[in-house]
């Protein structure tokens, strides 16, 4: 049976939906920006949201659809979820309002878990049955599948990776520690780094200090507050410091080099840890491509060396924008088998 699902990726800017067949075929997709709504407003969320998966269910021609699978950031619990970047939601009951709004089983778990299972399903991580999946983009997310089973935890949240050490007394974590791979390597902290270089007088090639201008010409007006967004606060994205590297500009370089390196520390880690073959990176800082990557694969390899690891390979993920769709697809598939 060709069994089709509704699926659902809640982002801090975007909302994706799709309608996706058991066959991995995407009959329809949508996405929508993330309404900009604060603490108070979880219906504006939701209603977005409910008008998002009418629509792509009429682009599909209006299936009977056997599920819905949701990814959405975390944290979260079982029952509801808190995501960082929408702050309307906060224990909200995501899985129980999708079920009364369509009454069928729901699916609903951590966007880079859900990420992960989709690499392994239809991408990068395809026929693997021990890997980890990475998303590097404003926070670092993870999700690991170990003899075909993707990992859960207590409360959903295993496979953490951007909460792993790697850099002992370094940069300050959101969580509150130091040196974390999300305080190392993330979007935030590759903008942070660059945006810190550029302000101490390294001026590289020039293109970063360019863009660094620029970026605190447009962050004038309106004045940052805590919610803007990373080109406003450092005058700098991940983007930016990718463009510029692109360009041949020698800071900008190191600092993505840095990242990459602190990435594969942290898979060969993993890898040392759970006896896995594969590390699937995406996100927007994976976009950086051999920037990030070479130096990434360089580190893995030095970390790597029992003979369960030293074969590791760190694979860009394969599913773009479709990856969070997908994955939420996965994700129910994967609580509902046949
Ligand atoms: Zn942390």
């Amino acid at each position: 049976m060709n069994r089709v699902v509704l699926t659902l990726d809640v982002g801090g800017t975007k909302l994706a939906a799709a309608v996706v067949r058991e066959d991995g075929v995407v009959d329809a997709s949508r996405e929508v920006p993330t309404p900009a709504a604060v603490a108070g407003e979880a219906e504006t969320v939701f209603t977005a949201i409910a008008v998002l998966l009418d629509a792509v269910l009429a682009d599909a021609g209006r299936p009977r659809i056997h599920g819905v699978g949701a990814g959405c950031g975390g944290p979260m619990t079982r029952e509801a979820v808190s995501p960082l970047n929408i702050p309307a939601w906060r224990g909200f009951p995501l899985a129980a309002r999708l079920e009364a709004e369509f009454g069928v089983p729901v699916a609903v778990d951590n966007d880079a878990k859900a990420m992960a299972l989709g690499e392994g399903w239809l991408g990068a991580a395809r026929g693997e049955s021990c890997f980890v999946g990475l998303v590097v983009s404003t926070g670092v997310g993870g999700g690991i599948v170990l003899d075909g089973r993707l990992l859960h935890g207590r409360e959903t949240n295993a496979g953490h990776i951007g909460h792993v050490v790697v850099n002992p007394g370094g940069e300050p974590c959101a969580c509150g520690a130091r040196g974390c791979l999300e305080a190392e390597a993330s979007g935030s902290a590759v903008a942070r780094k660059a945006a810190r270089r550029v302000l101490n007088g390294e001026a590289g090639g020039g293109l970063l200090e360019a863009a660094w201008t620029q970026g605190r010409l447009q962050a004038e007006t309106p004045p940052p507050r805590s919610s803007t967004p990373v080109s406003a606060r450092f005058g700098l994205t991940a983007r930016d410091v990718a463009t510029a590297a692109e360009g041949g500009d020698p800071v900008a370089v190191a600092v993505l080099a840095e990242a990459g390196r602190y990435v594969g520390l942290a898979v060969a880690d993993v890898a040392n840890l759970l006896d896995l073959g594969v590390a699937v990176v995406g996100g927007g800082v994976a976009g950086a491509g051999e920037l990030l990557f070479g130096p990434c694969r360089d580190a893995a390899a030095t970390h790597a060396r029992l003979d369960h690891s030293r074969d590791l390979t760190v694979v860009p993920a394969a599913l773009g924008r479709r990856a969070g769709v997908i994955g939420a697809a996965a994700l129910w598939y994967a609580a509902h088998p046949p």
